[in-house]
């Protein structure tokens, strides 16, 4: 299963560039994963300082 941006996400923008697949972009309420494209490496949740990408 493909990681997930829960509606905790404050759009920091932290998470994108650590994506080595660069699956995560930013949308209207918060940023999302593109689940095909997820290789769920984690480092999206390791970066998050509010802990909204889960697995
Ligand atoms: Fe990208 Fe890894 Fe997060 Fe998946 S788990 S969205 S591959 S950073
Ligand atoms: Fe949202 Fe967390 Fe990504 Fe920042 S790092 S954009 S709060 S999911």
């Amino acid at each position: 299963m493909a990681y997930q941006i829960s509606d905790d996400c404050i759009k920091c923008g932290a998470c994108a560039s650590e994506c080595p697949v660069s699956c995560i972009s930013e949308g209207d309420a918060k940023y999302e994963i593109n689940p095909d494209e997820c290789i769920e490496c984690g480092n999206c949740a390791n970066v998050c300082p509010v802990d909204a990408p889960q697995a």
